[in-house]
């Protein structure tokens, strides 16, 4: 468990964006950009590194999702996906999930 699943059992609030039976898009608590939204599996894959083959559609609508997300909001310059997979990969919380962070200058 992690605080992703209070999030998606609505045990605690989230600014949620976007919500299907799949996965859940909200606003990070702690934003690195002026966009900085959340994109995540209701199933719980702690890390990319350890997706299961039957996971692939799910990893495949996470991304699909990002882009729904993008159109909804309006992000017509462009965005960047982000995911960070363990701990020397900057990741924080295992429940695997994509940044989508936009409206900000990004020097590389
Ligand atoms: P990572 O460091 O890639 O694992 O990303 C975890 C992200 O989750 C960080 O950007 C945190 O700011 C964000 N985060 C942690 N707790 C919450 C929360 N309760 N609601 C929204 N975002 C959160």
């Amino acid at each position: 468990m992690t605080i992703f699943d209070k999030i998606i059992n609505k045990e605690i609030p989230a600014n949620i964006v976007y919500e299907d039976d799949v996965a859940i898009a909200f606003h990070d608590i702690a934003p690195q950009a002026p966009t900085h939204i959340l994109v995540i599996p209701k199933k719980r894959i702690d890390q990319i590194e350890n997706m299961k083959e039957e996971d692939k559609p799910v990893i495949g609508h996470l991304f699909h999702v990002a882009t729904v997300v993008a159109k909804k909001i309006g992000l017509e310059n462009g965005y960047r996906l982000i995911i960070n997979n363990g701990v020397e990969g900057g990741q924080t919380v295992f429940h695997l999930h994509i940044h989508l962070i936009a409206e900000r200058e990004f020097s590389w």
